[in-house]
């Protein structure tokens, strides 16, 4: 099979009809091994390599690729993994963390921009704008310290943002920046597993974190806000995945192909050379040679 359409699988365009119940965390599709996966993964790897390449070269567009999960689903193995082949030139990594003061005092999406990918880069967020729909909708206290005027607080403030959502990527989309969202789709069971990893393994106590054992007691409410999320924000200009994150090696692949599908229906390619550029060069050759 190939892996372009292994992604298609679980990509989503129009969220109306989205039930995150239908997504199984431990899904690796046809694959059943790491073993089995590997060639096709470094095949991936490569081939994004060569499409960075012609994006860069070609100047012109510029491609975000958002990652949102529950904690312990893997995200910075992802990027790491999944940007191991391209140039770091042309590719840069943002995480977004809790607001600063300073953030606290403008809209929700003013802190993003000057994050956002140059044209010929590709800009990956380590969470991102969407935290304004999760953790702030989770924890009422998050968005009360947003010092909103209280009369624009309403009950539809999250349609509100999630309509301010849509139209910003659709304005990013108009504007030549390809847009890519990952839901690294992790169960319950599975976090549980690597929380305890992480107080077992001494290499892994860095990544213990105490405010993330108490995050998982809401549980239900994330997965309640990530699907409603998801619901109002997946459009064909900027789907969303939902990317099984029970196996770490199906989750790379996963991202990997959907990836590789994207620059490769931007049908990148080299500059032409025009006949000007050509006389160029054949002048620099006989300089050279002489
Ligand atoms: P991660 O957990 O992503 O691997 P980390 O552990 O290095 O990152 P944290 O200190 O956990 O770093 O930073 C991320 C925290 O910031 C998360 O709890 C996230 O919910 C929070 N955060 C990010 N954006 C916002 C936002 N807009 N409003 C409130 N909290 C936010
Ligand atoms: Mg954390």
């Amino acid at each position: 099979m190939k892996t372009a359409k292994l992604a298609k699988s679980y990509r989503i365009d129009n969220g109306k009809h989205f039930r995150l119940k239908d997504y199984d965390p431990a899904d690796t599709g046809h694959w059943h091994s790491v073993e089995q996966a590997k060639e096709h993964l470094e095949k991936d790897i490569a081939r994004m390599a060569d499409l960075q390449a012609k994006l860069y070269a070609q100047d012109c567009w510029s491609l975000l690729l958002i990652f949102q999960a529950m904690d312990a689903a893997g995200k910075d193995g992802t990027i790491k993994h999944v940007m191991s082949g391209v140039n770091p030139e042309g590719c840069q990594v943002y995480s977004f963390k809790v607001p600063s003061a300073t953030e606290l005092q403008h809209d929700f999406l003013w802190r993003t921009t000057e994050h956002l990918p140059e044209r010929g880069h590709i800009g990956i967020f380590n969470r991102s704008y969407y935290e304004e729909v999760l953790i702030v909708r989770v924890h009422p206290k998050v968005l009360e310290a947003e010092n909103l005027p209280p009369e624009l607080v309403t009950r539809n403030i999250w349609e509100e943002r999630f309509e301010d959502i849509r139209s910003f990527e659709r304005h990013m989309a108009r504007n030549g920046t390809v847009i890519r969202k990952f839901f690294l789709n992790l169960s319950k069971k599975e976090q549980k597993l690597r929380f305890l990893a992480r107080l077992d393994e001494p290499e892994k106590n860095w990544k213990f974190s105490d405010a993330d054992i108490h995050e998982r007691e809401y549980w239900d409410d994330y997965q309640a806000a990530f699907e409603d999320m998801i619901r109002h924000t997946a459009t064909r200009h900027a789907p969303w995945y939902i990317i099984p994150a029970d196996n770490k090696w199906f989750t790379h692949l996963a991202v990997s192909a959907a990836i590789v599908e994207t620059l490769e229906e931007l049908d990148l390619s080299y500059p032409k050379v025009d006949a000007a550029k050509r006389k160029e060069i054949q002048a620099a050759r006989r300089m050279l040679e002489k």
